[in-house]
């Protein structure tokens, strides 16, 4: 078992914040399972050759960039605010946030223009320089490591800079969400400069793999339904991305059975006029996977 450990590829994960269920929860559908992890900062995977490091979000970009760890899923925020090269081998789909404008009631925010000259409060100074630099503004920015929020009600910025997902922590400042600066969600990277070996690589192809036929299932449901048939034509035409739906006879000669694998969002804004073709017995079930 330790001499293996160096041919696994290294993960590099968030060891305990809002990302880690997550990562977990996305690595066990992918079939990649681990046990006990809770104190350590390595564990080995017992189904697939894989070993997760466990580390603070922020230190995730510099140990991939600098191949101590092979892979690592981070915020899309944390690797531009350290500027540091990694690439980008698939969008997660979780860990999504903004990093947006805040401002107190008496200060108002309706447009960029509005920030110049202002102080403005932030833990993140490198996205908000890029941002203002793009603008072509010029504003202070007083760098914060947390509670951010607070700033304006000590007096020490006028406005702040923040990553939001609700915005419930603003609301509680007495502070209004203003305009987004940067989108983020959670990105499974790897070292731009270090060269793997073949091994590796195939190991994380295959990775990769897994993780898009997760994700595919996740986008999507599997539809069943009881159609009429004078109505089928007309339903078939309702419903997108769908080759080749399965038909199956019933009983009841004027009934047939769709199945069809369809877009997670769709079907909310469709069964009204589902329903109003006919459509009964509607089910629209989970996919684990969807192997392409
Ligand atoms: P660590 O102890 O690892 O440094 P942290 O406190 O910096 O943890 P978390 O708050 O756990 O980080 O957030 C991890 C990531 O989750 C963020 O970098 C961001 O990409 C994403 N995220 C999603 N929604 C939010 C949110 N509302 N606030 C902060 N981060 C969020
Ligand atoms: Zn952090």
């Amino acid at each position: 078992m330790e001499q293996k450990v160096n041919e696994n590829i290294r993960l590099a994960v968030q060891k305990k914040g809002r990302l880690t269920d997550k990562c977990l929860d996305l690595l066990k559908l992918c079939g990649i399972e681990i046990e006990n992890y809770s104190e350590r900062l390595v564990v080995s995977s017992r189904t697939f050759p894989l070993d997760i490091l466990f580390l603070r979000d922020d230190d995730i970009p510099e140990y991939v960039q600098d191949g101590v760890a092979d892979i690592g899923i981070v915020g899309e925020n944390v690797i531009e605010e350290k500027n540091i090269s990694v690439g980008i081998l698939e969008k997660l789909g979780f860990g999504k946030c903004k990093i947006m404008m805040a401002n107190p009631e008496h200060i108002p925010l309706n447009s960029p223009l509005d920030l110049e000259g202002r102080t403005i409060a932030t833990s993140y100074p490198r996205i908000l320089k890029n941002y203002l630099n793009s603008e072509g503004l010029s504003a202070k920015i007083i760098e914060l490591s947390g509670s951010v929020e607070i700033a304006p009600a000590l007096g020490v910025a006028d406005v702040i800079c923040d990553i939001v997902s609700t915005g419930n922590t603003l609301m509680m400042n007495k502070l209004r969400k203003g305009f987004s600066i940067f989108e983020s969600e959670a990105v499974l990277v790897k070292s731009a400069n270090k060269e793997l070996s073949m091994e590796k690589i195939i190991l994380i192809d295959d990775l990769v793999r897994r993780i898009r036929s997760v994700l595919n299932a996740r986008r999507s449901r599997y539809l069943m339904m009881n159609v009429p048939k004078v109505s089928l034509e007309r339903i078939m035409e309702l419903i997108p991305s769908l080759r080749s739906p399965t038909i199956v006879p019933l009983a009841d000669e004027e009934l047939v059975a769709v199945h069809a694998v369809i877009p997670s969002d769709f079907i909310w804004n469709t069964i009204s006029i589902l329903k109003s073709e006919g459509a009964s017995g509607i089910l629209l079930l989970p996919i684990e996977n969807m192997i392409s």
